[in-house]
C-alpha cells in the first residue's frame, strides 16, 4: 500500500499505524503524517 500524498511505500509496524475506529480503519503514513480511512473488511 502506498500513502496518497507522499507516496511511500506503507509498511506496518515501519512507517504505518493502523487504527481501527469502527467501521473503518485508518492508516497512518509515519513519513508525512497523512491519514487515510478505509473500510474494514466485512467477517463472515
Ligand atoms: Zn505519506
Amino acid at each position: 500500500m502506498f500513502c496518497k500524498k507522499c507516496g511511500a511505500f506503507l509498511k506496518k509496524g515501519k512507517n504505518c499505524e493502523h487504527t481501527e475506529q469502527k467501521p473503518f480503519l485508518v492508516i497512518k503514513c509515519l513519513e508525512c503524517g497523512f491519514e487515510r480511512k478505509t473500510s474494514l473488511k466485512p467477517k463472515k
